[in-house]
């Protein structure tokens, strides 16, 4: 069995490799790998890329293909087992980095268009499908990293794509030329966009008059025409001092982008929708419920981290035995395993479609993204309980190290004689980092609106779950009056 599995180094390097045209605070970023801002995102995707190889992580984060081994990040589910895997291993990875696997993105496109490509080939005689199977045949063998790009800036949001007051607020399509089309627009909050290979571009929902922004197809991320402009994100300026008991969590992180399409041509054979405005909606139930379920796995994991670190910062604070302390805690778990069973309730629910793929089940999937909207805010508010005050009002690293201030500092900052004071100043600085810093924008921000805000799923629950029959049930057993 050959392994297509590239190392963390050879990933890294691969991005290095290209010339991306990525802004950050009005100036080019020369490398979206080595800028010090940058790079702790960069290596959370490597971390990927890590685990596919390391042989405590490996069975967990590869998968045969063939004859091959593959990163479970660029396969299309197969069997039921495939979805119950994808959560917990998305459980293990938030657990490792704080953050999530950001490749996930791609995967959810690469499903959700392997359904619809299939549909639209077998109705209207196109011949996505196969383009499509010949893309994943390649990120599988080059093990590249793909971007899920679907999120329209959206302008006027009481507006279609067709009456907005700028046709480009939407991604579309705005010419055929030389065998292929052109693309304007731009996509919102690309997670890890810049760290990817390859972006995905997905339609969101488009009326039968709207066929020019119904387009689906694979950018490479140096195609020319793409400029991406680097969020900034809460703290992120804590990076570039390097000093990483400020930073709170130095190794891991994530980034967003707006990319722009500034028009861009993409070759027919990369193109996998385009016009046929009637599959749109259902591509975004799919590609948006896919997102969901997967939350039940890496925001559980995340705050697998979030409760780990308010229990040690209890211990910290003398305070561990205490059952105020322990009944928090336990509410926290609570909410916790609420949200990872929901998430494997989708994947044990899931179905086999037409296309030879797996799904989970729609309902559970979004039930999952849901709870995911409200548990971590309260496991967020439960660890600010259980930490004090302290948590948002440390003295720096730099305190913590100055020759007069620093032994202040160690006799103020002191707590349970078990824990060192730069111990326990690192606890509630990591807390910090996932509750209030660069790490809310995913335990906290993504969980509301990532894969949609939750009226979204609300939308989705009342067409999935009718009513009718439970009216059926209750009539069935009432006393006639
Ligand atoms: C950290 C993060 C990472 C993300 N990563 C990705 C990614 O990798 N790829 C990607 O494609 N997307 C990504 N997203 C985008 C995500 O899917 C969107 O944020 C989400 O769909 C909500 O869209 P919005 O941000 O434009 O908010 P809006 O849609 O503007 O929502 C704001 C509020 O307005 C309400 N609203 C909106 N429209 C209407 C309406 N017509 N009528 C009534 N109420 C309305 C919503 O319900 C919500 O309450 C990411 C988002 C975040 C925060």
């Amino acid at each position: 069995m050959r392994a297509m599995l590239r190392t963390a180094e050879n990933y890294l390097d691969s991005i290095r490799a290209r010339s991306l045209r990525v802004f950050y605070r009005g100036e080019r970023m020369e490398s979206v790998v080595d800028h010090p801002v940058a790079w702790p995102a960069a290596n959370c995707v490597a971390e990927v890329y890590r685990a596919a190889l390391a042989p405590e992580t490996a069975a967990m984060m590869s998968t045969t293909v063939g004859h091959e081994r593959v990163n479970v990040s660029n396969i299309l589910w197969r069997s039921r087992e495939d979805l119950i895997a994808r959560v917990k291993w998305e459980r293990m990875i938030g657990r490792m980095t704080g953050r999530g696997a950001l490749r996930s993105p791609g995967l959810d496109a690469i499903n959700a268009l392997a359904v619809i490509t299939d549909r639209c080939d077998r109705e209207r005689g196109t011949a996505y499908h196969p383009r499509l199977l010949a893309f994943v045949d390649r990120i599988q063998r080059d093990d590249l990293a793909v971007s899920g790009a679907m999120t329209d800036v959206r302008g006027d949001r009481s507006k279609r794509p067709a009456t907005q007051a700028d046709p480009d607020l939407f991604l579309r399509v705005v010419r055929r030329e030389n065998g292929g089309v052109v693309l304007r627009g731009a996509k919102a909050h690309q997670t890890s966009a810049v760290h990817c290979h390859e972006h995905l571009v997905l339609p969101m929902t488009c009326a039968a008059d709207e066929g020019a922004w119904a387009i689906a197809c694979a950018v490479p991320s140096d195609a020319p025409g793409v400029t991406h402009i680097y969020a900034r994100q809460p703290s992120d300026s804590r990076r570039a001092e390097r000093s990483p008991l400020d930073a709170g969590l130095p190794d891991f992180g994530g980034c967003e982008s707006l990319m722009v399409f500034d028009d861009v041509f993409v070759p027919d054979e990369r193109v996998f929708l385009c016009g046929e405005a009637e599959y749109t909606q259902e591509l975004v139930r799919l590609f948006g419920s896919f997102h969901r379920f997967c939350y039940g796995g890496c925001k559980v994991g995340i705050a697998d981290v979030v409760i780990g670190a308010a229990s040690l910062a209890a211990r910290a604070n003398g305070v561990r035995d205490r059952s105020a302390v322990e009944s928090k805690l336990t509410e926290m778990v609570q909410l916790n395993e609420t949200m990872y069973a929901c998430g494997l309730a989708a994947a044990l629910e899931g179905t086999e479609t037409e296309a030879g793929t797996w799904i989970p089940d729609i309902a559970l999937a979004n039930v999952t993204k849901l709870n995911v909207t409200r548990f971590p805010f309260e496991i967020a508010r439960l660890a600010a309980d259980i930490a004090g005050g302290a948590m948002l009002t440390l003295p720096s690293q730099a305190d913590l190290e100055h020759p007069e201030l620093g032994p202040l500092v160690k006799k103020y900052m002191a707590g349970s004689p078990e824990v060192s004071a730069g111990d326990r100043m690192a606890l509630f600085r990591l807390l910090e980092f996932l509750t209030h810093g660069a790490g809310a924008v995913y335990f906290l921000h993504e969980s509301l609106h990532g894969a949609g805000a939750p009226e979204a799923m609300k939308i989705l629950l009342r067409r999935e779950v009718p009513l009718a029959p439970f009216e059926d049930a209750a009539r069935r057993l009432m006393a006639s009056g």
